[in-house]
């Protein structure tokens, strides 16, 4: 570490490893980016012309005794030998979501950490996304009621993008693609064991992993978390639409554009009018009258305690605690095996969560 900057040298200079070093790192001034190590030359080459010199070798990267860093974005079948390699050398790591394809492989790069001192650290980024920290800020300030049902999705048209992804061997597939970060949202939302786990993965475009899936989780403390991943969406699902005590909300896109409605408790009960629907008539199924409702917009969104790389940048630093922590890194791998096993015995899964509580 040269005086306060920490050098960062990327391993995977891909579409994330890229992303990373140009539109992440670049401008935090405790963190630089030295270099970058990919297998593939021309990656190589992009690297050198977007001014990031490229190591010949990962031997090289780990000799390297400047570097304090290394940022793992290759496929998700290899974090776990350059992550231990990497601390074994005596560098902290950033490694890209999902970790590991096993929550076994994930013990086993904790226990290298825990042996050798080094930082390792899950780039579970979406934590930080605007619509998942309203909905986060609903559930906590209980604007809308106790919510009890969440629904959660991500909706494409374009199938698996890319080529590692459709495989099974280098850890493709929807669920640890996009599950990953659903999931980690809402495990790291809702303080309460998950009591049981039923889930569908999808196969329509015929690749060898999941081009998508949804699943069911009910929690101890009688929240039910919808989530669904699917690439064969021609028209989309609100990305969130949440169920309160008091009322609704909806988060339709990334975009943040939504309302909540939610039930004026200044009127008393008040009558709906008959509608005509479809062929017959209903009550039931009426839009509740205007002064039996309130529509607001949605709450401001929680707030970390800093960014990710602030975050991680203070970790080495030894100052605090990681905002990221592996132990619920772990509980997520966790929960996708059993997603996994659910959806291919369909059956539902219980008694499997290795939540404890962090209050
Ligand atoms: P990509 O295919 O665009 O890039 C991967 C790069 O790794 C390629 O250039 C490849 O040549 C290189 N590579 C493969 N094996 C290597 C090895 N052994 N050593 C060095 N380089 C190697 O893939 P991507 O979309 O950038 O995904 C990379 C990782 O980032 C995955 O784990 C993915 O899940 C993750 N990711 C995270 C986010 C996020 O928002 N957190 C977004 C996209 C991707």
């Amino acid at each position: 570490m040269s005086s306060n900057t920490i050098s960062i040298v990327i391993v995977g200079y891909g579409g994330m490893g890229s992303y990373h070093a140009k539109h992440l790192i670049a401008g935090n001034p405790r963190l630089k980016v030295t270099g970058t190590y990919d297998v593939l030359p021309e990656r190589q080459a992009a690297s050198e012309q977007d001014g990031y010199p490229a190591y010949a070798s990962y031997e090289e990267v780990l000799n390297d005794a400047a570097v304090d860093v290394i940022l793992i974005a290759t496929p998700n079948d290899v974090h776990k030998e350059l992550a231990i390699a990497a601390m074994k050398h005596g560098k902290h790591v950033i490694c890209e979501k999902p970790v590991t394809i096993y929550a076994k492989e994930f013990e086993e790069m904790m226990a290298v950490s825990e042996e050798t001192g080094r930082v390792l650290m899950v780039h579970q980024n979406r934590r930080w996304d605007e619509d998942f920290r309203i909905i986060k800020a609903m559930y906590d300030k209980r604007t809308i009621g106790d919510l009890f049902q969440i629904e959660s999705r991500v909706h494409g048209a374009n199938g698996i993008p890319g080529d590692w992804r459709h495989l099974e061997a280098h850890g493709g597939g929807m669920l640890l693609d996009w599950g990953v970060h659903l999931l980690d949202q809402f495990l790291f939302m809702i303080d309460s064991k998950i009591t049981s786990v039923s889930s569908r993965l999808s196969f329509i475009l015929g690749d060898e992993v999941d081009d998508g899936f949804d699943a069911i989780l009910e929690f101890e403390n009688g929240v039910t978390a919808i989530v669904e991943v699917g690439t064969t969406n021609f028209i989309t699902l609100p990305r969130w639409y949440v169920k309160g005590t008091e009322g609704t909300a909806v988060i339709e896109d990334w975009s943040l554009k939504g309302r909540a409605v939610v039930r004026n408790n200044e009127v008393g009960k008040v009558e709906p009018k008959p509608i005509q629907a479809g062929v017959g008539l209903t009550k039931t199924m009426a839009p509740p009258s205007e002064e039996a409702t309130i529509t607001t917009t949605l709450p401001a969104a929680f707030e970390h305690a800093s960014s990710f790389y602030d975050n991680f940048a203070a970790v080495v630093q030894g100052t605090v605690e990681p905002i990221v922590k592996n132990h619920e890194v772990l509980r997520v791998l966790n929960l996708i095996e059993n997603i996994f096993e659910a959806g291919r015995t369909r059956e539902v899964i219980k008694d499997f969560d290795t939540y404890t509580s962090t209050k």
